[in-house]
């Protein structure tokens, strides 16, 4: 298979709800959609899910634009390839931006799915029909304003809420959230915003009594030592999210027993052929994993929702409804998740259609990329 032409759109939506986690605040988001053509005019669509400023990852909006357009765009055209796995080839030499090869990767494997007549879920071997959604709350203003907001979700139906923390907005919010709560299915995420101290290690020793289901990425990332010292300290799972950017990193933390549960970002581990490899070598580690978000727009969301299809899936993944981030999607119809559980869909590729006219509306800028 050849792509021979790709088209960019860096795309701009508001949030419905402004989002805070330990390192910034967000009112609106701006992702790049990679539409890849071949010869017969058959497109496949992936998502570029950086967030705009390096505080998740080094990546930004603008980075990706330039690495997608200089090297990444220019690599794809230029390949023949049986299988998407073999991308990563074209792309070997560029070190990093694991976000920008995840745009293409995904508009590999839908534009390989469609070819199929399969759907992306098929394709990589997916094997639920539906997919159990949780929800990430950010950092709210007030205690008060949190409890609203874990309301508001449980009612919707979604079985796994997640809070953000951060040093000073930690043990309260979750003693708040549990005694209104005892048998929700809570979990709690630092984004690494901890020191690797005493007076941060108690703090987790306390949360340690909430019955957390994981205390997600505590430390800095990639300090493997660090988590592993906590979590000999723990009963509550310690899962890694920004730690594992390549299959090296999840062998590190097998090995370092750095952690009990992996958080697959199909961004961060550089695409979805990635993300299934460390699926797999989880799943024959005896790790669960689950899929974590970036806020994706309905493109990169239906993504989420394929690969978690997969049997090692077998936590909540971050694959809720489009309506909790975004008044109007990218995709038609939108991700709709019913009482916690979202459809694997049935239908080529990604199973759903992007909204070009709505994709333009919301587009600051394009660019075309021909072989
Ligand atoms: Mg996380």
């Amino acid at each position: 298979m050849r792509i021979e032409h790709l088209t960019l759109f860096e795309v701009s939506l508001p949030l419905v709800h402004s989002f805070e986690t330990s390192s910034h605040r967000k009112s609106g988001l701006q992702h790049i959609l990679v539409r890849a053509t071949d010869g017969d005019g058959r497109s496949g669509w992936g998502e570029i899910a950086s967030p705009s400023d390096p505080y998740f990852t080094s990546e930004t909006t603008g980075t990706a634009w330039l690495i997608a357009n200089r090297y990444l765009g220019p690599a794809v055209l230029g390949s023949d390839w049986d299988e998407p796995a073999e991308l990563e080839t074209a792309w070997a030499r560029i070190r990093g931006h694991e976000f920008a090869k995840a745009g293409f990767s995904a508009a590999a494997w839908d534009l390989h799915a469609r070819s199929q007549e399969r759907s992306l879920a098929a394709a990589l071997g997916g094997t639920r029909s539906e997919v159990v959604a949780g929800v990430s709350l950010g950092i709210e203003p007030s205690i008060d304003q949190l409890l609203a907001q874990v309301e508001r979700q449980v009612s919707a139906g979604y079985p796994r809420i997640k809070l953000k923390i951060a040093p000073g907005w930690d043990v309260e919010p979750v003693r708040a959230v549990r005694s209104q709560h005892p048998d929700l299915d809570l979990h709690v995420d630092a984004n690494g915003a901890y020191p690797d101290t005493e007076d941060a290690a108690a703090v987790f020793r306390q949360l340690d009594e909430y019955a957390l289901t994981m205390i997600e990425q505590p430390f800095t990332p990639r300090d493997f030592p660090a988590h592993a010292r906590l979590q000999r300290r723990l009963e509550t799972p310690i899962c890694l999210d920004e730690s594992v950017v390549a299959l090296a990193d999840l062998r590190t933390m097998i090995e370092t027993k750095a952690g009990r549960v992996l958080n697959i970002k199909v961004s961060r581990m550089g695409g979805l052929s990635a993300a299934k490899r460390a699926h797999d070598l989880a799943m024959e580690a005896g790790i669960p994993v689950w899929c974590g978000g970036m806020h994706e727009f309905g493109v990169g969301r239906a993504a989420n929702v394929a690969i978690s299809s997969l049997p090692n899936f077998t936590l909540p993944s971050d694959v809720s409804g489009s309506d909790k981030y975004y008044e109007r999607d990218v995709i038609v119809p939108p991700v709709i998740a019913e009482r916690g559980r979202v459809p694997v869909p049935q239908g080529p590729g990604i199973g759903y259609d992007v909204d070009t006219d709505w994709v333009l509306k919301n587009t600051v800028r394009t660019a075309e990329l021909v072989a």
